[in-house]
């Protein structure tokens, strides 16, 4: 008898994952709490996969073999409590299409940096004319690829909701950005096991592969102390100079100005004032990508050719347009303070800062210095926002608040003098006033193509 798989959501993960289980002959069935887009069940169909929405019949799930869980399910979910009960085994979407494939894997993962990271470091392998693939968390299925294409190598973007349920999978070279508290609320608020659920990108790992992490992160470093892994540690920094002769200098990089330093097969430097990412948050994100790609093979000059034209995601730090000499930036991705404090440090000229949204347990104490030295008024975008005025009355002369990326944009042009920067860069989420901090960017760009 076929073995049964069950696939908890039926979004791009869980899609992709029914179609590799059926690839593979597997029983497959799908369900879905809330609504499966169109897309999806025209691709269930096409497969002749079995499905239901808006409900879960448990008859038909716990008798599973085997469940793939969509990493936006959370583990109190009743279904996953039952099939957890049971002993039934409960894994991710990579985790399925891992067991389906030889290719090498990069994983990269961290609180902030994932996405810029993820492409940065594809385009460099991809440019070199390596047989690459872009999975994960970034919006690719890694399952479906699994089934439908062939790579060599895979670059993959991984959650820590996805790292809580890898077993087997295993990083050739595993990329850490950093870690910052967000997403407490998924780990009882305790920031060593968000922590300790990112060191999960090392597990399996063995000597002759690479775990490359930021030497400048505090809560990193205590990790990796409480987790021993046996991958090839390789940091990267923005404070330590690391110099020949001592123990990190076999492998790793570090900063000095805008002038990276590589050690990894070659060495190399990178003038990051040459390139269109800006910002130390990606001056962190160029020295993991590059000493990863390097360990790949990939040489110097086609690395340096390929900076010069990368193109990162949108809504991140993204240069909307210049009118009347101020400078419109969207970074709506920003939806923890970590992140916006980065955008607001890259900033080089005074700034009206939109801020505000729903805020997750923000500490604003890191920005104060900066808003003090940079911000000339912050315009507040969001239902509540009251604790921006009491973080920062003291910082700036003027906060206001309004509550549309329009209106939000019409102060910001009124108040704005020639030499100005206006930054989007919200520290909060977007789901009280906006559908997705994507919705909220592309508001925020039409408003200003508007002006
Ligand atoms: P993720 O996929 O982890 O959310 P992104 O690359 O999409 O990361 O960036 C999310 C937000 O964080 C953006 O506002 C971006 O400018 C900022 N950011 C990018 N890299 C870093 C980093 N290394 N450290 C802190 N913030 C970063």
């Amino acid at each position: 008898m076929r073995k049964r798989l069950v696939i908890l959501g039926a979004g791009e993960s869980g899609t992709g994952a029914a179609v590799l289980g059926c690839a593979q002959n597997w029983d497959v069935f799908v369900s879905d709490f809330g609504k499966i887009a169109t897309k999806y069940q025209d691709e269930l169909n096409l497969h002749n996969i079995a499905w239901e929405q808006e409900q879960h019949t448990a008859e038909k799930i716990l008798n599973a073999n085997c469940i793939v869980k969509s990493p936006g399910i959370p583990d109190k979910a009743p279904i996953v409590q039952a099939a957890k009960a049971k002993g039934i085994e409960i894994i991710d979407e990579l985790e399925l299409a891992y067991r389906y494939t030889n290719a090498k894997m990069i994983g990269i993962t961290g609180t902030n940096g994932k996405t810029t990271t993820t492409l940065l470091t594809y385009h460099l392998l991809q440019q070199a004319g390596l047989n690459v693939g872009l999975a994960g968390n970034i919006g690719r299925s890694l399952a479906r690829q699994v089934a439908q294409q062939s790579f060599d190598i895979y670059v993959v973007e991984i959650s820590s909701f996805q790292l809580d349920y890898l077993d087997t999978f295993t990083c050739e070279i595993a990329i850490l950005c950093n870690i910052t508290p967000d997403h407490l609320d998924r780990y009882n608020y305790r920031l060593e096991d968000y922590a300790d659920s990112k060191m999960r990108i090392t597990r399996n790992q063995s000597a002759g592969q690479h775990f490359i992490y930021c030497a400048d992160s505090d809560l990193t470093l205590e990790a990796m102390a409480r987790n021993p892994f046996d991958g090839h540690a390789i940091p990267f920094s923005l404070t330590e100079k690391f110099t020949e002769g001592s123990q990190l200098f076999d492998c790793g990089a570090y900063a000095e100005g805008s002038i990276i330093h590589i050690y990894s097969k070659e060495n190399y430097t990178l003038d990051m004032q040459e390139f269109t990412l800006r910002g130390q948050h990606n001056t962190y994100n160029s020295m993991a990508a590059s000493i990863a790609a390097s360990l790949m093979d990939v040489r110097k000059d086609s690395i340096r050719e390929s900076f010069g034209n990368f193109q990162n995601a949108e809504h991140r730090l993204e240069f909307v347009q210049k009118v009347g000499g101020v400078d419109y930036i969207n970074d709506s991705k920003a939806t923890n303070v970590n992140s916006a404090w980065y955008a607001l440090e890259s900033m080089d000229r005074p700034v009206i800062w939109i801020a505000g949204g729903i805020d997750k347990g923000n500490n604003y104490a890191d920005l104060k210095a900066l808003v003090k030295g940079k911000v000339k008024m912050i315009i507040c975008l969001g239902l509540d926002n009251i604790k921006l005025h009491q973080a920062f009355q003291s910082d700036v002369d003027l906060i206001i608040n309004t509550s549309s990326a329009k209106e939000a944009v019409h102060v910001a042009s009124r108040m704005a003098e020639g030499g100005d920067a206006v930054l989007l860069s919200p520290a909060c989420a977007s789901f009280d006033l906006f559908d997705s901090y994507e919705d909220r960017g592309r508001q925020f760009k039409e408003a200003v193509r508007n002006l």
